[in-house]
């Protein structure tokens, strides 16, 4: 008797132990992606729509006109071309009628999303900070992606992943996107927008000037002084054009490799590589069709497009897979995106 009320006893502990006690507080690291509704840790800085200083992709107003101007209705007056209220779809194409019925609601489960994507699309914004590409893409293009990446490092998520981003045309139903702050690449003759953003210190080093036009940067990181990577502009050629970039910052590239590794690890399909010919070089261009149909992995815009030139050939892709496959391989506590429930 006294061991079944003991038992008893024990019972009724784990069950109230095992419910959560209302007004519980579960904060966040703020390193944390959205997939499908759960939440990965990156071991990165992300700033996701729902946070403060966020950028909402889900809002249908424009973000940075007055705001009594930014209503659809308003929108669609100043921006007949706009075709929708929202600047994102469904992830349709390779799903099923039934799952479509099933996702159309918005109820994506992980496992249907991994089998959906297996690109990660890396782009530069030519607006040179974050705050710049949304309003471009949001507020003036009809255009979304899943990943704004500062110059400080800071990551912005406008979208859960399960949400088309339009960002990489064919490539958007099966890829994730992200935007890199960089000013882009141009012809060797025609550099005058990267000697207005990256001007020389006293000691004739880059130094990134964010023109006061527009406005206040809202740099995550206070007082931010940004530098490329490398001191010198990177030639290369793109899509056969010769052309003419600065680097990313060191943050950037820190920061792109955590959550390239947690990419990589969520979505299986998405191979930590990038395109390569047959002597393993980067390929510099559009992928035949057919390649670019099988590829898994992470690409560039230009791999997609013939009429892109980003990331651009200062883009370092020996430097970012090979940072991500020694997190990869290392199975880091701090990365590797665990759910966010687990220790
Ligand atoms: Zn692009």
């Amino acid at each position: 008797m006294r061991k079944i009320s003991l038992l008893l006893f024990a019972a009724i502990t784990l069950l109230f132990a095992s419910c959560a006690a209302p007004r519980t507080f579960v904060p966040r690291k703020g390193d944390e992606i959205v997939v499908a509704g759960q939440l990965f840790h990156t071991g990165t800085k992300i700033v996701t729509w729902m946070d403060p200083g966020g950028y909402d992709a889900y809002r249908v107003e424009r973000r940075f006109v007055p705001y009594e101007q930014s209503s659809w209705a308003e929108t669609i007056k100043a921006k007949p071309e706009f075709g929708a209220p929202n600047r994102y779809g469904l992830r349709f194409a390779k799903l099923s009628p039934e799952e479509i019925e099933r996702v159309r609601g918005g109820g994506w489960d992980l496992p249907l999303l991994q089998r959906t994507v297996d690109q990660f699309v890396i782009h530069y914004d030519v607006c040179g900070i974050a705050k710049q590409c949304f309003n471009i893409l949001h507020d003036h293009r009809d255009l979304s992606v899943h990943f704004m990446l500062d110059l400080d490092g800071t990551i912005y998520q406008t979208l859960d992943l399960k949400e088309r981003a339009y960002h990489a045309t064919i490539s958007n139903h099966r890829s994730i996107g992200i935007e890199i702050a960089n000013m882009g690449a141009y012809g060797p003759n025609d550099t005058k927008t990267l000697d207005t953003w990256y001007q020389r210190d006293a000691n004739g080093k880059p130094v990134i000037q964010i023109p006061e036009k527009l406005g206040d940067p809202l740099i995550h990181t206070k007082n931010f002084v940004g530098r490329p990577a490398r001191d010198e502009p990177v030639r290369g050629v793109i899509q056969g054009q010769e052309l003419v970039q600065y680097d990313l910052t060191p943050q950037q590239y820190a920061a792109l490799i955590k959550l390239t590794a947690a990419l990589c690890t969520v979505f299986p399909q998405i191979k930590a590589d990038y395109p390569r010919d047959t002597a393993g070089k980067e390929i510099p261009h559009k992928l035949p069709d057919d390649q670019l149909a099988n590829y898994q992995g992470v690409l560039g815009h230009y791999h997609v497009q013939t009429n892109k030139t980003d990331p651009g050939p200062a883009f370092d892709w020996e430097k970012l897979i090979k940072g991500v496959r020694k997190l990869i391989g290392g199975a880091s506590e701090a990365v590797g995106a665990k759910p966010s429930s687990a220790k």
